[in-house]
């Protein structure tokens, strides 16, 4: 029987090895204000470190690059990775660049390896990937309408998108647009792969947010309203098959949300550090906050929780590894609405705990509690994920025969007199 929770020693030397270079080399850049092309020249030297310790882009596979370690390996990463906003950046596995690394790999053709995915991949391009529309239910996207028509010669895209991330810094963004209006629902949508540059492609703004409520120009991590009015590109640029924009989607999405999971682990862990630290020295009302009751259940309660979160994480992504994204559907729909709680929950405790030094940006708690508001929505909001779940659960189950509840007592009662009638009878 196999059920082994243990890591194997070799690839624990590389956790470990990430675990002190995250601390050590990528926590510093946080608390710089650097603008793009300047954070690119600072993560340049890091980039090489994890280059030549094996750890690069470590979500694809050997032939595109990647150590093919499969999701347990890297959920066991990202969780180092997470803890900082910049991590997966440095270790060539950020999103959106990862899931449009995946999506190019599994559907581009040759010409578009060559000039779009090669370069994704070693870090010389970064991109977007532009599904959203302000005037419709980005939940249900099968609803968007932008569109790409077909003039004979060229493909013509005029849309409006936004929450694009990394819009600004990108160098081409993929875009979901309608080419079939009359198809299935589901077959109305391709995907294009546009230059940033293309004339009528605009980057309107980036869109102050929660996360964000001030955005600097040309900063990594920007959200973005986009336009497209005409944007021309030629047969070539479509990515998939005509009419697959939502099951290449899916390609991104299904990766895509666990590995947020495994990023909200090692952020979820990262704030209740920080919570049990100040409860080991902060006094009130004659003990240290660690003596407090309500601190000790916080505790406890944020470690069950992260522990909880961590394992039906890694269970999800072994699923994937076994069994495939499409097996592991309704785990990983239970752990990005679930992680989403946990990490929020776990983080307003930390700022709790610190008073007012938690809600200063002295700390990178405010910043933390900030972002991890969008983990309800981003990749799906909670209740669609929700909805989900349960309507998976509940194919498993039928009504019961005269509609008597299976564990009905008196129904139960009755058969079990029936079966056991002897030895009732010789009951006293
Ligand atoms: C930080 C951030 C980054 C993002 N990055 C990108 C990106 O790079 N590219 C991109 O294309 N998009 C991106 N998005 C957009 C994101 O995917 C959408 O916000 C999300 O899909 C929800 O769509 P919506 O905002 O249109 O909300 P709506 O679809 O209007 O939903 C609003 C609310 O309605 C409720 N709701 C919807 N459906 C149901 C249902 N079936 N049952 C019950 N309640 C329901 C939920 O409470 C939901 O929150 C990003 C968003 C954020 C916040």
């Amino acid at each position: 029987m196999a059920w082994d929770f243990s890591t194997e020693p070799e690839f624990q030397k590389k956790l470990d090895w990430m675990d002190e270079f995250v601390r050590a080399e990528i926590f510093l850049l946080e608390v710089l204000d650097l603008d793009w092309p300047t954070l690119r020249r600072a993560i340049a030297p890091l980039q090489e470190e994890v280059r030549a310790q094996g750890l690069w882009a470590a979500h694809l596979d050997p032939e595109l690059g990647g150590q093919g370690y499969g999701q347990v390996k890297l959920g066991l990463m990202q969780e180092i990775l997470g803890s900082t906003p910049y991590g997966p950046l440095v270790f060539g596995c950020q999103a959106p660049d990862s899931g449009n690394a995946e999506i190019l790999a599994s559907v581009g053709t040759d010409e578009q390896w060559e000039r779009w995915l090669y370069p994704l991949l070693a870090g010389e391009m970064y991109s977007s990937f532009a599904l959203t529309e302000p005037g419709n239910a980005g939940a249900d996207p099968t609803n968007l309408t932008t569109t790409a028509t077909w003039d004979g010669e060229n493909w013509n895209l005029n849309g409006h998108k936004w929450f694009i991330s990394n819009a600004t810094t990108s160098d081409f963004m993929i875009v979901v647009a309608v080419t079939d209006p009359d198809a299935d629902r589901h077959r109305r949508a391709s995907q294009f792969i546009i230059p940033i540059d293309a004339p009528g492609l605009e980057v309107v703004r980036d869109i102050g947010s929660v996360e964000n409520p001030r955005p600097r120009p040309n900063t990594y991590g920007s959200h973005c309203e986009v336009t497209l009015s005409d944007v021309k590109v030629g047969p070539d640029a479509m990515l998939g098959g005509r009419g697959d924009g939502f099951v290449v989607a899916q390609v991104r999405l299904g990766p895509g949300r666990i590995h947020h999971c495994m990023r909200w682990i090692g952020q979820a862990r990262r704030a209740f550090d920080m919570m049990c630290e100040r409860a080991t020295y902060r006094s009130a009302h004659g003990s240290v906050l660690a003596d407090k009751q309500t601190v000790r259940n916080w505790i406890a309660d944020s470690a069950a929780e992260i522990q909880a979160l961590r394992l039906t994480t890694l269970h999800a992504a072994w699923r994937i590894d076994e069994e495939g994204t499409s097996a592991a559907r309704k785990d990983i729909a239970l752990i990005k609405f679930f992680g989403a709680r946990i990490l929020h929950d776990v983080i307003d405790r930390a700022v709790q705990v610190h008073g007012s030094l938690g809600y200063s940006a002295d700390l990178p708690l405010e910043f933390m509690y900030r972002a991890a508001r969008a983990a309800r929505l981003y990749d799906g909001p909670d209740e669609v994920h929700r909805d989900s779940v349960a309507r998976q659960y509940l194919k498993g189950y039928a009504p019961p025969a005269g509609e008597i509840p299976t564990e009905h007592i008196p129904t139960r009662r009755t058969a079990a007199t029936e079966r056991f009638a002897e030895l009732l009878a010789e009951q006293p």
